[in-house]
Formats: structure tokens, sequence, C-alpha cells
């Protein structure tokens, strides 16, 4: 962490404040477990503090220590909206513009308190007063544990704090093998483990707790696997009915993708998530080596992320959305095959 940031930092919670701490949509362990480990440091430290998050989270995510005291803005919009327009302190976690947080973002731009960012995604927004924005971290998870260090309070961290931490750095580095994994990150993960964070319990909730449902929806993503050679890519669609009909819960797609990647000599791949509620795709993109999927997602599909993960949407059928994906493919043809 920059140590320009830190005196603003430290000036803005010199007194006790009331902070809210927000993830973005969709939260992931990243996003839920930067939130809950600040928090709970904050608290410790007399804050006031609440967690706001745009929608629900998966349940493979409630057994983290304060996951039952996260206000969900879309169940409890007038509580949440009173509580963020009376706050002294916005802390923004793990996304880099307003619009990630979806039906809250008219909320937080009413705001009149000061943000800080803590965020690794490319290209933040600028509406921060303290702007931690590192695209090189593994994780947000590890920047708030640089974050809390650079406070002069490392020695603070206890096991909740530790564990929260913990599980975004291992959810977001795919437990520790993509490239953004650095020495530091593996240091910071060892000072977590020294400090209560119990790592074989972690990866089995994490990881472990799946419902039949769920394999079986994966079975049905890879039936629908299309693998387009020339370019090197693979990808998975999932209807509406696919979804229905395997009693679909939030989070029961994470790291479907990743199945398509592993296929030898695929190096872009992609799922197509039908929501009907919403009248959208979601789109999830992961990559292997120099090929961005954050300028794929950037230029086409609404969304962003990092050169090896990103994310978008489209407001087409699930059908004209992968026409469209295959139409967009030949133009990166040399780039796929380099
Ligand atoms: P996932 O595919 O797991 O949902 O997301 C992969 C990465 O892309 C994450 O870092 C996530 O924050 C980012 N991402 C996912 N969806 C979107 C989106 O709609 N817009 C932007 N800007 N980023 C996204
Ligand atoms: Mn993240």
């Amino acid at each position: 962490m920059n140590s320009d940031l830190v005196g603003p930092l430290k000036a803005l919670l010199k007194t006790e404040k009331r902070i809210v701490l927000v993830p973005h949509k969709n939260p992931d362990g990243d996003a839920i477990g930067s939130c809950l480990g600040l928090q709970r440091f904050f608290e410790a430290h007399h804050h006031t503090t609440h967690l706001i998050s745009p929608n629900d989270f998966p349940e493979f995510l409630k057994w983290m220590p304060g996951a039952e005291t996260v206000i969900n803005f879309e169940k409890n919009r007038n509580e949440a909206e009173k509580i963020i327009a009376s706050a002294d302190l916005i802390f923004t976690l793990d996304f880099n513009a307003l619009n990630r947080t979806g039906a809250m973002q008219e909320a937080l731009e009413k705001a009149t308190c000061p943000f800080v960012m803590v965020d690794h995604h490319q290209s933040p927004e600028n509406y921060a007063e303290v702007t931690y924005s590192d695209a090189q971290m593994s994780s947000t998870c590890e920047m708030v544990y640089h974050l809390i260090d650079r406070l002069g309070a490392a020695s603070e961290i206890d096991a909740e704090i530790a564990t929260c931490l913990y599980t975004g750095i291992l959810t977001d580095t795919g437990s520790f093998k993509y490239p953004g994994t650095t020495p530091t990150t593996m240091r910071v993960t060892a000072e977590l483990m020294e400090r209560g964070a119990r790592h074989t319990q972690i990866h089995r909730y994490i990881y472990d707790t799946n419902r039949v449902e769920r394999l079986q929806l994966l079975g049905c993503a890879l039936q629908n696997l299309v693998i387009l050679k020339p370019y090197r890519t693979a990808y998975i669609t999932l209807t509406q009915e696919d979804l229905n009909r395997h009693n679909f819960q939030k989070g029961d797609t994470e790291g479907f993708v990743n199945y398509a990647l592993s296929l030898k000599d695929v190096v872009l791949a992609a799922i197509f998530i039908e929501n009907k509620e919403e009248g959208i795709v979601k789109i999830s993109l992961r990559s292997q080596g120099d090929f961005s999927v954050n300028d794929l997602a950037r230029s086409h599909f609404n969304g962003g992320g990092h050169i090896n993960a990103a994310g978008g949407r489209s407001d087409e059928s699930l059908e004209a959305t992968t026409a469209r994906f295959e139409r967009i493919l030949p133009l990166y043809e040399k780039q796929l095959n380099r």
C-alpha cells in the first residue's frame, strides 16, 4: 500500500465513525471476506459498522464469521438507505465502479460522506477520497491485510479476521494457482494461518459442501459444452430451464467455467447463463496466458475484470448472445493462436 494513502486513511479513522462496508453485487468469497474482515477490525476499534450487500450471497459463504449480520439491500431497502444516508464513511470493496452495486448505486451516489475504495480491478472510477487500487494484487482480502498492516495493527488480526481474509485469498487465487498469486500473497497467507485461519476446514466449507443438485447441474453444463477448435475456445451454456430443473441456488455455477478452460489446448473459456427474471445473460470469461478477457468483456459484453478472469452481461437472448460470441472470435483468431 502506497505510503501517501496511510495518512489520509488514518485521519478518516481517527475518531469513532459510522462506517458502511459494501461489496459488489453477487458478492464472491473475496468481496464478502474483505468486507467481513475489515468490519470486524473496525468494530474492535469502536466504530459503528454495517455491511450492506447489494443482494444475497451464496450458501457456501454463510458459515463465515459475521455473515449473519450482513444486510441485504434488495430485501431491506428502506433500512439500508437510511444507514447509507447517515454514514460518516463508506468503504467499497472488491469493485471499482459504482454500477457494480446494481440497484444500490443510486443510494451510494446520494451519500455525501467520504468513500474509501479498496480494490484490485483495472481502471478504477474516481469517486473515493482514498483510492487504494492495485491490479497486481491477488485479491482484495490480501489488500485488506496490507491496509491493516500499514495502520500498524497487524497484531490485532484475530482468528475471525484471519479466517475471512484467508477465504477471499483462497477463492480469488483459485486455491493459490492463478498468476496473480505472489510470494507476498503466500507470506500474507502464512501470517493468516498463524493468526488462526484453519485452512483445511475453510477449504472444506468452500469446496466440499455440494448438494447433489449442484453436481447434476454441473453434469448438465458439461453436456452443453461447445468446443471451437480453430479459436482454442470452449464455452458452456445454461438455460433458465436447466437451472430450474436442478433447483438452482445462488453460487451453484461458481467454478463451472473452469472445466471448459481445463481442456487441453483451450486458452479461452466462457459460460453463458440465462437469467429470465433479470432478462439478461450473465457471462463469465476465463483465459490462460496473455489473452485478455478483461478487454473482451469491456469491448463486447458491458463488463470487465482481470486479464484472465472477467465477466459481463448481454440483453439479447441466450442464442443471440452465443452467436455473437462466435462472430467475435475471428477478430481475435491471431491472439488466440499465439
Ligand atoms: P465472475 O466471472 O467470477 O463473475 O467474475 C470474474 C471477474 O470479473 C471478477 O473479478 C468480477 O469482479 C469481474 N466481473 C464479473 N462480472 C462483471 C461485470 O458485469 N462487470 C465488470 N466490470 N466486472 C465483472
Ligand atoms: Mn476480488
